[in-house]
């Protein structure tokens, strides 16, 4: 019998030739769903959904989210943004539109399709944190004049957007908090700690650590991180959130390089550059709201989640 779309439940995800995005799209075809996959590829490459593009079960949209979209859908996931400072910064001013005008775009599209939508909301909306770890009832420390301002604050303005939304026209929203996720699929050039080291490891350059090095972030890998916005999407809807998805485990970025480096089995030395503005100094999540409301925890540790990183960006590099 023919395959028609409607059989199933037809899931918008923006973003969805981004690292995470594309990881969330092969999830959801492998969960019977339908997927509508949209970007402008801003950061997003086609190499990551080009295995996907014979799938009958999923269609490709190039559209800028700063631009109204119509739609029938029956739930959102909205990725769609630029996640790296390097590429964040490179236009800030599209990067706050992106988030803003983004956000209503999604929410007006939920709002006439009565369509269930998740914001992917980030641990930058605590900026630098005054608290450690950090959960959901703290209510930030950030810039708002400084160069990752575009970027925080349009994120905190779309958590506004999406729980005004709700309040005011009953929309079904999610929010989650994510934090530093890291993966197959990273852009090699996209700036992101993760991947630079990856890269200049396997390449036996200076690793770049900016500032001392003593700052901290918690990794957790991308598997882990796409069963959790799955799970948040699908949890009962009084729960709306915010809820950060992250892993507990914190890491000094200058233990990150040396743990890298002998991973990869590098000749690399370490080069100490400036610390870039306002930087966070510590960051971890509190998780304990995502284990109780969902019974989620990640499971892959760094060492797992490091190799299997490596191993891609080696594939990359040898032209695989
Ligand atoms: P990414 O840069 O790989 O993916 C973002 C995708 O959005 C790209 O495919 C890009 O082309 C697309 N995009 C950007 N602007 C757009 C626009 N105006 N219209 C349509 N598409 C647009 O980044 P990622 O790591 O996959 O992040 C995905 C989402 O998760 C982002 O919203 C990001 O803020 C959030 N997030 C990610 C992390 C992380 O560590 N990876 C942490 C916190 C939050
Ligand atoms: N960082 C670094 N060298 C790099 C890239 C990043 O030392 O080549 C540091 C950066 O200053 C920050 C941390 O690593 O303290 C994480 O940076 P990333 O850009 O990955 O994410 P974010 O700052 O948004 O958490």
């Amino acid at each position: 019998m023919a395959y028609h779309p409607f059989d199933s439940e037809r899931v918008l995800v923006t973003g969805g030739a981004g690292f995470l995005g594309s990881h969330l799209c092969d999830r959801l075809l492998e969960k019977g769903h339908y997927v509508i996959c949209l970007d402008n590829y801003f950061t997003g490459q086609k190499r990551n959904i080009f295995h996907l593009l014979e799938n009958p079960h999923f269609e490709v949209i190039r559209h800028d989210l700063v631009n109204p979209v119509f739609l029938e859908v029956d739930q959102i996931y909205n990725l769609a943004c630029p996640a790296s400072p390097v590429h964040y910064q490179y236009n800030p001013v599209k990067t706050t539109k992106t988030s803003v005008m983004g956000a209503i775009h999604v929410l007006g599209l939920a709002k006439r399709v009565k369509a269930k939508v998740l914001q992917a909301s980030t641990s930058e909306v605590y900026g630098d944190p005054a608290v450690h770890p950090q959960d959901e009832s703290y209510w930030g420390n950030v810039n708002s004049i400084g160069i990752r301002a575009c970027y925080d604050e349009g994120k905190r303005c779309a958590e506004t957007l999406f729980f005004d939304y709700h309040r005011q026209n009953n929309v079904n929203i999610r929010v989650v908090r994510i934090f530093n996720t890291y993966g197959p699929r990273m852009h090699p050039n996209d700036g992101r700690v993760v991947s630079n080291f990856i890269m200049q490891a396997l390449q036996d350059k200076p690793i770049t650590i900016f500032g001392e090095g003593a700052q901290t972030r918690s990794f957790c890998f991308v598997d882990d991180m796409i069963d959790g916005l799955i799970k948040m999407m699908n949890g009962p809807d009084d729960f709306v959130g915010p809820v950060n998805l992250g892993n507990p485990v914190e890491s000094k970025i200058v233990d990150l390089a040396q743990h890298i480096i002998r991973l990869t089995r590098s000749r690399s030395e370490l080069e100490f550059l400036a610390e870039p503005a306002d930087d966070p100094k510590r960051r971890q999540p509190d998780i304990s709201l995502a284990q109780e409301k969902l019974g989620w925890e990640p499971e892959i540790d760094l060492e797992r989640g490091l190799e299997s990183t490596i191993q891609y960006f080696r594939d990359l590099l040898a032209g695989a």
